[in-house]
């Protein structure tokens, strides 16, 4: 692990895939890691692996979020990547709860979690924002409704904190990645195995790592550079909808 040389980063959802490789990257790139997610057991074993410090987090819950926020003192990078997909149903039935879920982690909490570190961010030299969002952003497929206006409303956001922090020195970049295998399948099936396996099979998806690295090389461009957005696919996903498999 490198010396702590590029000041503190904070990662939501670090329990896990794209949160965690990212974590464990960021540290190697010398970046001291906070840790944020509410499985406190995962979030404990990525510690280990990245020296970071994992802290209780869920993004749905003010308090939750107030309480974290807390427990930074400086910030250099914010990671926004907790977030969810829940069911696959046509628009015609759609459950309120599912959307409800997704909009309030992957938008409300993508919100407020930057409303409560912000001021941290603003105090540094020049600080970065990183949101995970998805092509999901941008596209729509059957069944995706929730989870698509989600993300949709998440690259609203990205190119809204371009405008309203401009003229200050923090730098906004959304990476959107395409089908990446995690345990994302796992909780939008809730916890059906075979249904998440399908969505990978016979393709070779890309994994947390590599959208961790694409984060990586965003943050450590030089200050005056803004990575706006980044969007990366394995290379046999052309659209959402549009995969080949053996
Ligand atoms: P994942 O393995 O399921 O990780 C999701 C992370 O979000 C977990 O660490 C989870 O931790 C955390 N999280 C969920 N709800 C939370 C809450 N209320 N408060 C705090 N943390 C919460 O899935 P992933 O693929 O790495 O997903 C990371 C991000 O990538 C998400 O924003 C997702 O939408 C996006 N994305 C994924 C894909 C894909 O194909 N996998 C593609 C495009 C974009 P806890 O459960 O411990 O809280």
């Amino acid at each position: 692990m490198a010396n702590t040389t590029r000041g503190t980063a904070v990662i939501t959802g670090a329990s896990s895939g794209i949160g965690a490789a990212t974590a464990v990257r960021l540290a190697n790139e010398g970046f001291d890691v906070v840790l944020g997610a509410r499985r406190m057991d995962k979030l404990r074993e990525v510690a280990e692996a990245s020296g970071g410090r994992p802290l209780p987090l869920d993004v749905t819950d003010g308090g939750s979020v107030a309480a974290f926020a807390q427990e930074i003192t400086e910030l250099d990078l914010l990671v926004n990547n907790a977030g969810l997909a829940s069911g696959l149903q046509p628009v015609g039935e759609l459950e309120e709860d599912r959307v409800r879920l997704m909009m309030e982690t992957n938008v409300l909490g993508l919100l407020r979690t930057t409303q409560a570190l912000l001021p941290k961010l603003e105090a540094g030299d020049g600080g970065h924002i990183v949101n995970v969002g998805s092509i999901a952003g941008f596209e729509t497929y059957p069944g995706g409704a929730g989870y698509t206006a989600s993300k949709h409303a998440v690259r609203a956001i990205s190119q809204t904190m371009r405008i309203d922090l401009l003229g200050r020195p923090i730098r906004i970049t959304e990476v959107s990645p395409g089908m990446v295998e995690t345990e994302f399948s796992m909780v939008r099936f809730d916890g059906d195995l075979d249904k998440a396996a399908k969505v990978y099979e016979g393709l070779k998806p890309l994994t947390g790592d590599d959208v961790a690295d694409c984060i990586v090389w965003a943050v450590t461009r030089p200050r005056h550079v803004d990575v706006d957005e980044i969007v990366v696919r394995p290379v046999a996903q052309a659209t959402a909808t549009m995969v080949t498999r053996e």
